[in-house]
């Protein structure tokens, strides 16, 4: 199953996809993480990506989509793969179009007024758990592999401000164009806790 997950940035994409990746099997391919590796390593996309990133813009088509299809050319998607914050527009959605075979697009939908607090109180660990310092009292490492927690730059509130302007502008379309492909499923978030989320998102991928 080649699946998409659609959504807000603080939608919860990132912790539904890691469930979702270990429950079905599902290469988990994350354009938002594999820029941000970029960046760490310093390569040519990092510095290019960055200066978007910072600005909560898109990152060009271009270079988004030829990673993405880079990706998606490797043996390992052949089982199935997970599209985490791709495609983010029209021109990506028509892209992949070209290169791939989605099944499902899975929209999680979340109400605007919890994602500044979501967001800017949120804390990541390199192994891919996120935590909200609501729940951490106090402590500065993750639970599950012990590394140091740390605050991604663009988790402030200015550029959580653009990313959802980008959101609104830029993706939000997607979800008509994947339903007039009646490929659109879509869980509502609310302030469901992660495992609920889940719950919901698994009675869908089990149909
Ligand atoms: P979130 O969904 O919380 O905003 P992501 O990690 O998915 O977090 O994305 C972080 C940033 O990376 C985006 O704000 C954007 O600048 C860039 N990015 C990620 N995916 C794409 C994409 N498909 N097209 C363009 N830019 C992207
Ligand atoms: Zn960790």
């Amino acid at each position: 199953m080649n699946i998409i997950l659609l959504g807000a940035p603080g939608a919860g994409k990132g912790t539904q996809a890691t469930r979702i990746a270990q429950k079905y099997g599902v290469i988990h391919i994350s354009t938002g993480d594999m820029f941000r590796s970029n960046i760490k390593e310093g390569t040519e996309i990092g510095k290019l990506a960055k200066s978007y990133i910072d600005a909560g813009k898109l990152v060009p088509d271009a270079v988004t989509c030829d990673i993405v299809k880079d990706r998606l050319s490797k043996a390992d998607v052949i089982g199935g793969y997970l599209l985490d914050g791709f495609p983010r527009s029209l021109f990506q959605a028509e892209e992949l179009g070209k290169f791939a075979d989605i099944d499902l697009c899975l929209n999680l939908e979340v109400d605007t007024a919890l994602i500044m607090d979501r967001i800017c109180g949120r804390r990541v660990c390199s192994c891919g758990e996120t935590y909200h310092v609501s729940t951490l009292k106090g402590e500065t490492t993750c639970a599950k592999c012990g590394n140091e927690l740390y605050r991604r730059d663009d988790d402030n509130p200015e550029t959580v401000k653009a990313r959802l302007d980008t959101y609104n502008v830029m993706t939000a379309p997607l979800i008509a164009y994947y339903a007039a492909q009646n490929k659109l499923a879509t869980v509502v978030c609310g302030n469901k806790t992660p495992d609920e989320v889940f719950e919901a998102v698994c009675a869908v991928l089990d149909k």
